[in-house]
């Protein structure tokens, strides 16, 4: 009987990959740390560079994650608002269009709203759900559409657009930067229902307009100016989308897949592509997560699951304040937590470590750079390098590669991948399934 092939570790560390930086040193924070356990599962396997998507392209933290799920985003992505949706609990009806929404500070002038911060100073989660209530009894309706914001995360919110003859087919209204005006809702150039797109910008666009009315009048906002803090006067709308059922990630690569993350984008994705999605207590999607707590969970959850998704956010909450040091701090911990994981660890499983994308705290935003990958088991060709970062991944042996590579190569080391030209089931399939049809012989 052929082994079963070995289960799958995959850590991915968000944001993971940086440049150096003066305040540690000229290196980057993955250099700037021990990496005690992550060099001794070094030695045990091989370095190299994903791009998530292809060289010099910034991923969004969706659009990396279906990449290197081995999604082909050009065809299969529906947008983010889905995942946000998914990942919030709210389950998206046909025709519904998902939106995910900050909510930003504005400053009002000839018109226009320029945004002056993205995320209101991180106002908090309460904050953000009274202002949501707010808008959903006064902008609730926009002329026979339904309008409900759902609160999420700190300024997180989903906004979700219930009416009919409408198409997702447009553009956000976020500008994605500071300093920048907030947008006009347009159809984009190549919407295949362009009057429906049309109609569902004329709505959004009298929606937002509304609600910043609503929220310059909200007490909420009045009291957060008294104490100093910037108001939650506008909602950033981007990446809308609608539900569109995915192949599971199952009958896709042939594992039973769990997933261990705090952010809800995260639980939502994994959740679209049919994987189970844990509740781990200390799971906050921030820099404050309990990460010992998140390993015990996936090592218990290889059990009974032979592949193991484990999703950290802190590396890059930390980039997007420009906080190095945070980086480096958060790093040093995640390498810590890896004493849960023992040496004989590896004579069953394969564990990975990489990121969705890079966020170079010096830029405090993504980037199109390279991702350091580390995979370590014991059907890995091994290199010389000795330890893991941006750097040293140039001279592994996994080489450069892009994030649609990364399933073949885990699937490889895992060793539970079909030889290319064999083909012991009807449907053409990358691993050898559970449910091979035996020839009855009769009795
Ligand atoms: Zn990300
Ligand atoms: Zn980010």
């Amino acid at each position: 009987m052929a082994e079963r092939g070995l289960g799958v570790l995959l850590v991915i560390l968000d944001g993971l990959g940086d440049s150096g930086s003066a305040e540690l040193g000229g290196k980057t924070p993955l250099e700037s740390v021990e990496q005690r356990n992550l060099g001794r599962f070094k030695e045990a396997g091989a370095v190299g560079l994903i791009d998530p998507i292809s060289p010099g392209i910034p991923p969004g933290s969706d659009t990396s994650h279906l990449s290197l799920f081995g999604y082909d985003i050009s065809a299969e992505y529906p947008g983010r608002g889905p995942f946000e949706a998914a990942g919030n609990g709210i389950e998206l009806r046909e025709g519904e269009i998902a939106f995910r929404a900050n909510f930003a500070t504005v400053e009002l002038r000839g018109g226009r709203a320029d945004v002056v911060d993205r995320r209101a100073g991180r106002i908090p989660t309460e904050a953000t759900a009274r202002l949501a209530k707010v808008l959903n009894e006064e902008c609730g309706q926009v002329g026979d559409a339904r309008f409900r914001l759902y609160p999420a995360l700190e300024h997180r919110a989903v906004l979700v657009i219930s009416g009919t003859g409408l198409s997702h087919q447009v553009t956000d209204n976020d500008p994605h930067a500071t300093g920048m005006p907030l947008l006009e809702c347009l159809p984009l150039e190549e919407a295949s229902d362009k009057e429906g797109a049309g109609r569902l910008c004329r709505l959004v666009n009298s929606w937002e307009r509304e609600c910043i009315k609503v929220l310059e009048r909200a007490e909420e906002n009045a009291d957060r100016k008294r104490r100093g803090l910037l108001p939650g006067n506008a909602v950033l709308l981007r990446s809308p989308g609608v539900m569109r059922a995915m192949q599971p990630f199952s009958e896709r690569w042939g594992f039973k897949a769990a997933c261990v993350a705090g952010g809800k984008l995260y639980k939502g994705i994994a959740k679209m592509l049919g994987m189970d999605v844990v509740e781990v207590p200390g799971a906050t999607g921030m820099p404050d997560t309990d990460i010992g707590g998140k390993v015990r969970a996936s090592l218990k959850l290889l059990g009974d699951h032979d592949f193991v998704y484990l999703h950290l956010k802190g590396t890059d909450v930390c980039s997007h304040k420009g906080d190095a040091r945070g980086k480096a701090e958060f790093l040093r911990r995640f390498d810590d937590s890896l004493d849960e994981v023992d040496s004989d660890f590896l004579s069953s499983n394969v564990l990975a470590v990489t990121g969705d994308h890079s966020t170079p705290c010096g830029r405090a935003m993504h980037s199109g750079e390279p991702v350091p990958l580390l995979v370590a088991g014991k059907h890995v060709r091994s290199d010389n390098v000795r330890t893991f970062s941006e750097l040293s991944a140039t001279g592994g042996n996994i080489g450069r590669i892009r994030g649609r590579d990364l399933m073949p190569l885990l699937l490889d080391a895992a060793k539970r991948t079909v030889e290319l030209g064999t083909r012991p089931t009807p449907r053409r399939l990358n691993f050898i399934p559970r449910d091979l049809v035996p020839l009855d012989l009769g009795p």
